[in-house]
């Protein structure tokens, strides 16, 4: 789960972190009132949406009159914000934080982040702040640097002394350094964080560290012992669709290609995806409907996946051994019945109570091309895709 940069650092400010005094604003009234409770003589608009590169994109203005905070906040609120992380469609900007100027000397990048690779906490710094990261690492990857922290004896002087040594920090910002890190560190555990990222970290022109940008994620496996966290939920962020399958348990992931898939089992439901592309076509989601799926779970995974514009075809994989697969025919037949087929649907059906699935979907009189195996399946649908296309 990801939060806004704002709450973000209300949440990094519990811990001690040095971040700028802001407030965030929900409408034009909030603006003004915003802007003068900070005080100024330097303000930066900055539009709460969860992507970065809003900068580059116009989405964060540094000014220096009251009006000109909200003549900024009234271009942004309400408007569509495209950044290279947004996608094309980009986000429609519906909250506002108000920060205090900072005088940046030098800006930094630091991140903290789960390194699968070690099972450790990974700490990644760079000298070139502020930009896009990603790019850095991939044209010159000597300038990012990453150490990882023993979960034993946690955060240590001694990372301290080594970011310090990457970021090229006098004997005073080493020490703010050490403190930072710690909190930090303290932070990404206490609140199971999946991602910190400091993008960029400053020191500002009296010498101090300051977090100007912060972007959080949580690992949604340990929310249950963080309402505080779960209550930050922005649904206007998420993908609907997925917001839709949370509210039915089901585990789905909305993804960019052309062909739904409803698989039971997390496995199969990836070698499905793996063989879609191999015929050519991606898939337009993740879906495992689990084993014991009723009925009604499956219509609503069903009515998700043809809600999606994107999907030209439907692609069933049932390999159904504590999932039965007369439900999951009921479970079709119900939503098409609902809402409708405008796309080709092909159903494979193997294993417990296949027969009985079988003959439901033939009585629903459902234009189903039917499938043998995972090969023909695939194949089958890919075709139906491409000759409708
Ligand atoms: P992002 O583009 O979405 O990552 O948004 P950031 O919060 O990182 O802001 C983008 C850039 O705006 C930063 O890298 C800074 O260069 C600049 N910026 C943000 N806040 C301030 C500020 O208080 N003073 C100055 N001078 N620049 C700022
Ligand atoms: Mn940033």
């Amino acid at each position: 789960m990801n939060i806004h940069e704002y709450q973000a650092k209300a949440v990094l400010r519990e811990f001690g972190v040095p971040v700028p005094r802001g407030i965030p604003a929900l409408s034009q009234e909030d603006v003004a009132k915003a802007a003068n409770e900070l005080g100024g003589p330097v303000w930066v608009v900055k539009a709460q949406i969860h992507a970065g590169g809003r900068g580059k994109a116009g989405g964060v203005k540094v000014v220096k009159s009251i009006g000109d905070v909200e003549s900024e906040a009234k271009r942004l609120l309400g408007s569509t914000l495209v950044t290279h992380q947004t996608g094309p469609a980009g986000r429609v900007v519906r909250r506002l934080y108000i920060e205090e100027g900072s005088a940046i000397d030098r800006e930094f990048y630091l991140s903290m982040l789960v390194d699968r690779e070690s099972s450790r906490v990974a700490i990644v710094v760079s000298r070139e702040g502020g930009m896009d990261i990603e790019e850095v690492a991939h044209k010159t990857p000597e300038k990012v640097r990453s150490l990882t922290v023993d979960p034993v004896t946690g955060v240590s002087p001694f990372h301290a002394r080594l970011v310090s040594e990457v970021l090229g920090l006098d004997a005073d910002l080493q020490k703010q350094m050490t403190r930072l890190l710690a909190q930090l560190y303290k932070a990404f555990v206490e609140k199971d964080m999946s991602m910190l990222e400091i993008n960029p970290l400053i020191v500002t022109k009296d010498g101090k560290l300051l977090c100007l940008d912060a972007k959080v994620g949580f690992d949604d496996n340990a929310l249950y012992r963080h309402a505080d966290i779960v209550a930050l939920r922005d649904l206007n962020e998420e993908d609907e669709k997925e917001v839709e399958a949370s509210k039915y348990d089901l585990n789905y992931v909305a993804l960019d290609g052309t062909i739904g898939c409803m698989v039971n089992g997390a496995g199969l439901a990836m070698a499905t995806m793996d063989i879609i592309k191999l015929y050519g076509e991606e898939p337009a989601n993740f879906l495992d409907v689990g084993g014991g799926a009723s009925k009604e779970k499956v219509a609503a995974a069903f009515k998700i996946i043809t809600a999606d514009p994107k999907v030209k075809g439907i692609l069933v994989n049932i390999f159904g051994g504590i999932m039965k697969c007369d439900v999951i025919a009921e479970g079709v037949v119900a939503a098409v019945k609902e809402v409708g087929l405008r796309v080709p649907l092909v159903v494979r059906l193997e294993g417990t109570n296949v027969e009985k699935g079988k003959q439901i979907i033939n009585e629903s009189k459902l234009n189903v091309i039917s499938a043998d195996d995972l090969d023909d399946a695939a194949q089958k649908i890919v075709k139906a895709v491409q000759k409708a296309a």
